[in-house]
């Protein structure tokens, strides 16, 4: 048996906490966990267990883990908040022992698919321009939830961590459970979570995405605190992937919640070009670092000032940089946010998708405009001027401002 990710073999019908939990499907995996749904025999309802593994449940060294605190600072803050719902329920926890190590379960409500599982059924990957605001509307008042609320920064905002709320959960499962064919409820063979195929509850008819109005809104969850951060002490260490990383992170600043709001305008972005905003590359003169922070100056049209950059270590070698790459090379390349929305658009229609409802033909350009102006106040340099949360939520593009 491969003991390397120290992964949990975890088995269809296998039971937990002296029975009360029976294992029925594979929902998904990450990097430190999998997880599963089960029927909570106690209290006759379905669950999901995210089940870390042997790593994952030791990252920290002293007592329990960050995760398990976020999430149970998560519990105990105010539920009627206009961001609760948005933000993963999570119900208890429990532990338990293997050859591999001990292993720290969170019991947590089941979700639907993640985006990138939900946008891979799309014929371009690109979701209605609707879509897209309300999915933003909903992470904006998950984090402001987060952020003010319970003095939490997520630190991991990315589309496998945003996960749709099923509309009728049991029924789904029920529907499902029996449908599917029983070879998917094989034993693994190794410890590692790859090897059995998952399957995420599914909540949505695919035609939904072809309907002009299809009339039901779908709900959106923010998931995986296994990065999140209390804001109470000062944060640097190194967080978020990559291409989502706020400048202030990449520079090893002092950050707190507005490198949440940087990721969500990354993400918006993302929805609705289809490809990433930032694609920071290492090459044989310039480190990733570096050429993530001119992608972000030749993006975003702003200037780091010089303030900031006096507290960066490779300032040296920026203000090299600056003088070659940034201003003679890409400067004049100034990237045009119109032209990306054009580009979108013609790809669309040459994906036949003209005259459906896909992205543009039913935004005017107005509206349009106002989104491109949205991205960019989520794409402040400036931690301390960028848009928050709260203030976001009174855009007129979103549905509740
Ligand atoms: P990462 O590699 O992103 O750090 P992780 O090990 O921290 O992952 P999660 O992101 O919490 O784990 O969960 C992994 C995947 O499992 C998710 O992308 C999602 O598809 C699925 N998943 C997680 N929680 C639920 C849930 N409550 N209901 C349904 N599916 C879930
Ligand atoms: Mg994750
Ligand atoms: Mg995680």
């Amino acid at each position: 048996v491969d003991q390397r990710g120290g992964f949990y073999p975890t088995r269809l019908g296998e039971m937990f906490e002296d029975g009360r939990f029976v294992v029925t499907r594979k929902l998904g995996w990450g990097a430190f966990s999998s997880v599963w749904l089960a029927r909570d025999r106690l209290n006759d309802r379905h669950v999901a267990l995210k089940i870390l593994s042997a790593y994952g449940s030791k990252r920290t060294a002293t007592g329990q883990l960050t995760e398990s605190k976020v999430l149970a600072r998560l519990a105990s803050s105010n539920p009627s908040h206009r961001g609760f719902p948005h933000v993963l329920p999570f119900l208890e926890e429990f532990t338990f022992e293997s050859f591999a190590g001990q292993h720290v379960c969170f019991v947590t409500e089941p979700l639907s698919f993640n985006v990138p599982t939900l946008r891979s059924y799309l014929p371009n990957k690109v979701f209605p321009l609707k879509l897209i605001l309300n999915l933003v509307e909903d992470l904006l008042k998950g984090l402001e939830y987060l952020h003010d609320e319970c003095g939490i920064v997520h630190s991991d905002l990315s589309p496998s961590n945003i996960l749709l709320r099923p509309f009728d959960l049991d029924e789904i499962i029920m529907h499902q459970l029996a449908e599917e064919p029983s070879t998917i409820y094989g034993f693994p063979h190794t410890v590692s979570p790859k090897d059995l195929p998952f399957h995420p509850v599914s909540s949505i008819p695919l035609p939904f995405f072809h309907k002009s109005d299809s009339g039901e809104r779908l709900h959106w969850v923010i998931t995986d605190l296994g990065e999140a951060q209390f804001t109470d002490k000062p944060l640097t260490r190194i967080a978020q992937s990559y291409a989502l990383r706020a400048p202030e992170v990449i520079m090893g600043l002092e950050y707190g919640p507005p490198i949440d709001i940087w990721s969500l305008g990354c993400l918006m972005y993302e929805f609705i070009a289809g490809q990433w905003l930032f694609d920071p590359k290492r090459s044989d003169d310039i480190p990733m670092e570096i050429d993530h922070l001119a992608q972000i100056t030749q993006r975003t049209g702003e200037h780091f000032n010089e303030a900031v950059l006096q507290n960066y270590a490779l300032r040296k070698e920026i203000k090299d940089i600056t003088g070659r790459v940034i201003l003679e090379k890409f400067i004049p390349h100034l990237y045009c946010w119109t032209e990306m929305l054009e580009n979108a658009k013609a790809r669309n229609s040459h994906m036949g998708l003209v005259g459906s409802d896909f992205i543009y033909n039913k935004a005017d350009s107005q509206e349009v405009e106002e989104v491109i102006k949205f991205i960019k106040s989520c794409l402040t340099l400036d931690p301390a001027k960028r848009i928050s949360a709260k203030e976001a939520l009174n855009n007129p593009i979103f549905e509740d401002s």
